[in-house]
């Protein structure tokens, strides 16, 4: 993908987030990569969403270290830098601070897989990432942040649920692309929301089975998923 392009479906993604209702202010990031340029498109620091352009967004290197642009990137980069790192899937990170994920991110707890929204798109609950520690905070912390979600997974050996929630802090999503990245995280709030409902209407709910989860996560995942059109063309 051309660099351009890039900025254009970064940007596209970052105002998905706005119209979705997921940022306040200048609130939350998008960023995407290309994997053969090693190059990062991620949106600018503190800017507006409402005046933000393909222009503004930034380019840097896995470093980090500016490449394009006028404007310092998103603080948050280090922490997608290290999401890039982890995932040699990914195409597209996204940052919120919506309301109902950000809840169970701060209250420490997993979102359990009630039902097959959930199921449709994350194979498990969404973890929670462990509290970063004193040292962690003090120095290096956004990367420090990147670390704690990438030592999550690999305590969990799972690659099928491309979204987490950083402990007191809010979900970081991704997906093969910027677009997807964003439209996970509008789902991750949505299955954030529901689950909440869930055990406010019954505290004793049980997760979904096992039998059921994987028909719902297989069907659209993976070499034997057969859900939509098998020409995406079409
Ligand atoms: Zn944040």
């Amino acid at each position: 993908m051309r660099l351009k392009d890039l900025r254009r479906e970064v940007l596209e993604a970052n105002l998905e987030l706005v119209r979705r209702g997921l940022v306040l202010y200048t609130f939350g990031n998008v960023s995407g990569i290309s994997r053969a340029e090693g190059l990062i498109a991620i949106k600018p620091s503190g800017v507006p969403y409402e005046t933000m352009s393909a222009e503004d967004i930034v380019v840097t290197d896995l470093e980090g270290r500016m490449v394009e642009g006028k404007l310092r990137p998103s603080s948050d980069l280090p922490t997608h830098v290290e999401i890039y790192k982890r995932f040699p899937k990914a195409g597209g990170v996204a940052h919120t601070h919506s309301e109902f994920a950000t809840a169970w991110a701060q209250a420490g707890r997993p979102i359990p897989c009630f039902g097959t929204t959930h199921a449709d798109y994350f194979h498990g609950a969404v973890p929670v990432t462990a509290k970063l520690t004193p040292e962690e905070i003090a120095s290096a912390y956004e990367k420090n942040t990147g670390l704690a979600i990438c030592r999550r997974f690999d305590e969990l050996g799972t690659e099928s649920i491309p979204a987490v929630l950083v402990a007191g802090h809010a979900p970081f999503c991704w997906g093969e692309s910027a677009a997807e990245a964003a439209h996970h995280a509008v789902v991750l709030e949505s299955v954030a929301r529901m689950a909440y409902y869930t055990i406010g209407i019954h505290s004793g709910a049980t997760p979904l089975s096992r039998e059921l989860h994987d028909k719902h996560y297989l069907r659209k995942h993976g070499s034997t998923a057969y859900y939509g059109q098998a020409n995406k063309s079409q």
